[in-house]
């Protein structure tokens, strides 16, 4: 039996939520379906978060969501979710689903899941979730929390603690692995240790993970605002070598391992301060030294520098491929910023005015700027390109005479 948690005990308000969030359950509630806001928004608010986006979970079926709500839409194929909007926000709504979707998911003739199968009652709902602290319903009219799992309890002693067997748990989803790791770090909790245990000797089921899946969580994890500290876990749990490429290349890289900390650090300040960070130049800078490396061999066996810093390029983002799907838009914003970094060396005559006219200068700069701190070049180079990109036309052409 789940408990039920009063909001004496608890003491999240429902005035603590997004008007959104409480309308999709109170209009839900009224249709006569049970609906709670769930998982990430239940667990930041007991935290003391605020929460990035809700997720509303009910036992009405996505097309009686659909229904009851105008502005709304059904997504998905395998899982079917409704996206219901409201002002502003877009709240994701779920049915109440069991576990058998992930694992034995009995498909049709064309591969298609089984409806009955993926559908369950709340408490199973509740028990396909990962950690217990993911398993929270909070009903919005009563201000109850719905805790199957002793999640209140976990988030009261700061623990994350998977819910079931974590052995079966990781097998089922080697994601969870990688999960655990960015929740504890990003909500200061400690992994429970019967969790934490199995994740050296099972790392190796993230090899399974399509690459593509992958790729998504490794943003999660670096654009978590807690990037620094997700690696140190990382690393500290025997979840980095011979697993990932660019894990290996943030962890294990001597050489570029100046740069590659202060531009975590640098994406993590600008995440806490809700600026806007780039994936393209993230990737950028975590390879760059492998660049370095390749681009030097090359040139050392005779290549000349321009395609021998081409084929660095390719060479490097094709060893990543395989493990990593990285989406083909940012693979080009990735070259763009690599590609203008000679260009910086070249400060006579007409190019350092076509330069900084290229869409992605401003990129370009903020890479070279980052090598500078790290030691890489000179900040010289890096002061004489801020004064020529804000100077008048004259004052141009006196940097361009003084250039070295
Ligand atoms: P975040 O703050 O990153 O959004 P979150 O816990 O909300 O964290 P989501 O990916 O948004 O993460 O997932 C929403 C909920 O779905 C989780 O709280 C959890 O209950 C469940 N969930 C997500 N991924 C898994 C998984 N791999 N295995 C089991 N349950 C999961
Ligand atoms: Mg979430």
């Amino acid at each position: 039996e789940p408990a039920h948690i009063p909001v004496e005990h608890h003491k999240v308000r429902r005035e603590q939520l997004s008007p959104a969030a409480r309308k999709v359950c109170v209009v839900l509630q009224e249709n006569g379906y049970k609906a709670f806001v769930v998982g990430g928004a239940v667990r930041d608010l007991l935290i003391g978060h605020p929460p990035k986006d809700y997720d509303v979970a009910t036992s009405a079926t996505p097309e009686q969501v659909r229904a009851a709500f105008r502005r709304s839409r059904i997504i998905g194929r395998r899982f079917k979710i409704v996206h219901v909007m409201s002002g502003a926000e877009t709240i994701e709504v779920s049915t109440f689903r069991s576990s058998h979707d992930t694992e034995s998911a009995h498909t049709d003739e064309h591969g298609r899941v089984l409806r009955d199968n993926v559908y369950g009652n709340q408490e199973e709902d509740a028990a396909r979730r990962d950690f217990t602290v993911n398993a929270l319903y909070y009903d919005p009219s009563s201000e109850t929390i719905v805790d199957y799992h002793h999640g209140v309890a976990d988030i009261q002693q700061k623990t994350l603690r998977m819910i079931g067997d974590p052995r079966t748990r990781y097998r089922e989803d080697p994601v969870r692995m990688l999960r655990a790791v960015r929740l504890a770090a990003k909500l200061g909790l400690a992994i429970d240790p019967a969790a934490s245990q199995p994740i050296r000797d099972m790392a190796i089921l993230l090899e399974n993970v399509p690459a593509a899946r992958l790729f998504d969580e490794m943003l999660k994890l670096l654009f978590s605002g807690y990037a620094v500290k997700c690696l140190k876990q990382l690393r500290e749990e025997g979840l980095h070598h011979g697993l990932l490429p660019l894990l290996d290349v943030i962890l294990e890289q001597p050489m570029g391992e100046r740069f590659v900390w202060l531009s975590l650090e640098n994406t993590d300040e600008r995440v806490r301060q809700d600026k806007s960070v780039s994936p393209g130049f993230l990737f950028a800078t975590l390879l760059w030294h492998q660049v370095l490396v390749a681009w030097k061999r090359k040139q050392e066996a005779g290549e000349h520098s321009q395609p021998a810093l081409f084929e660095a390029m390719d060479e490097v983002l094709d060893a990543q491929a395989g493990k990593l799907a990285i989406t083909r838009r940012i693979v080009g914003d990735i070259k763009d910023i690599w590609a203008l970094q000679p260009r910086f060396d070249k400060r006579a005559g007409k190019t350092p005015y076509r330069l900084i006219e290229l869409p992605r200068y401003r990129a370009g700069w903020d890479f070279l700027r980052l090598r500078a701190q790290a030691g890489e070049i000179p900040m010289e180079s890096v002061d004489w390109w801020d004064r020529f990109a804000h100077a008048g036309h004259d004052e141009r052409d006196a940097l361009i005479r003084q250039a070295p």
